[in-house]
């Protein structure tokens, strides 16, 4: 049941493009208990989410 990643053909595993998601692969799957940056995970997120940051509590301008 190999799936391939729409974007760039690369292997999807469990869920994630190992190309395009990366991060979100490794933060998520490879080492989830693993403390990254949190550059690293805003990353991670945005790879999973299709969005940065979006609900940060005490937004300057809204
Ligand atoms: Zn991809």
């Amino acid at each position: 049941m190999s799936k391939h990643c729409e974007n760039c053909g690369c292997a999807i595993r469990s869920g994630y493009c190992t190309n395009c998601q990366g991060e979100a692969y490794i933060a998520f799957v490879q080492a989830p208990e693993m403390d990254f940056s949190r550059e690293f995970m805003d990353k991670a997120w945005e790879q999973v989410t299709g969005q940065k940051n979006a609900e940060q509590r005490g937004a300057n301008n809204g």
